[in-house]
């Protein structure tokens, strides 16, 4: 029978950097996956993804306390060191970084990394310093890390742009390789924080992907934004759904708003909606099929 080992869990800087050393002198690429645990086949694939491209991979666990917004779950985010690590072993995970929160940020830690431009609204108009939190703590694995790839997914888009920003800008000599969002049956993203979602809840959430790739079509096809997004949200809230905090089409790259009838380039829609105490985001692509630019 194949035996899969656990890969080794490390929790320090020292440590990380004498495993990745040697890996490189010999002449092993590295692939690097930020997580906070929780894990789902969602973070699996982008380990896989990792693997892809690299002879070894890291997997980072660690809830970053800063990128989490006062009132936010830091306290109750899923958390499950034994079943991750057998998760990341299946995948194909050599090594797991899961720093404490004082070997991140030592006593009179001070400093901030912030991207701007692509932080401006979605997410970051209702997570007060969430993408501040985000870039320093990823600037501070990948320089602690020194991978080649870093892998994000998709399904954390501004996310994603806001970190391929950061490393262009700052001369961080990484690629940043992004992996597609991973759904259930259903098309609900996965998400660690779908199990926060009722019995009741968990069908109403799906309601979310369709509505969401139901109007990117209608967009797609012609029809005027801002009937499309106010259509989606008015029947996202009759299905049960608290409140919308966004619907938004934007340029997948810059982030930059869409004109209403100027669809152009690659967009995408953008979602962050809640449902009870649970808070869900989604995006997908404004494929023009037909259309000539
Ligand atoms: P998190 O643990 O939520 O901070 O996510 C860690 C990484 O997994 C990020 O790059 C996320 O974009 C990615 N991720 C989370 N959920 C999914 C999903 N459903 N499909 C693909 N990637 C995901």
């Amino acid at each position: 029978m194949l035996q899969i080992t656990r890969p080794r869990t490390i929790k320090t800087i020292v440590e990380l950097r004498d495993i990745v050393r040697d890996w490189r002198r010999a002449g092993d690429l590295v692939a690097l996956t930020p997580t906070m645990g929780g894990l789902h086949e969602g973070h699996l694939s982008l380990v896989r993804a990792a693997r892809r491209r690299a002879r070894r991979v890291i997997a980072t666990i660690f809830v970053n306390p800063t990128q989490f917004s006062a009132g936010e779950d830091y306290e109750t985010y899923p958390r499950d060191d034994v079943r991750d690590a057998e998760l990341l072993a299946g995948a194909g995970c050599d090594l797991i970084y899961a720093p404490s929160v004082d070997e991140m940020y030592p006593e009179g830690f001070a400093t901030t990394v912030s991207v701007a431009s692509t932080t401006n609204g979605l997410c970051a108009a209702h997570r007060s310093g969430h993408f501040d939190g985000v870039t320093t703590v990823v600037c501070k694995l990948l320089n602690q890390a020194n991978p080649d790839y870093a892998i994000f997914g998709e399904k954390d888009w501004q996310q994603l742009v806001t970190i391929r920003r950061m490393v262009r800008e700052l001369d961080m000599p990484i690629r940043i390789a992004s992996s597609p969002t991973v759904r259930e049956a259903d098309g609900l993203a996965m998400s660690s924080r779908n199990r926060y979602l009722s019995g009741a809840e968990r069908p109403i959430a799906a309601k979310l992907n369709k509505a969401l790739f139901a109007s990117a079509d209608h967009i797609a096809h012609g029809l005027p934004l801002d009937r499309v997004i106010a259509a989606c949200s008015k029947a996202l809230l009759s299905a049960g759904f608290d409140e919308i905090e966004y619907l938004e089409a934007r340029d997948a790259h810059t982030l930059e708003p869409i004109d209403n009838y100027a669809i152009a380039g690659e967009s995408r829609l953008f979602i962050a909606a809640r449902i009870g105490k649970t808070r869900l985001i989604d995006n997908v692509a404004i494929e023009r099929t037909g259309l000539t630019e």
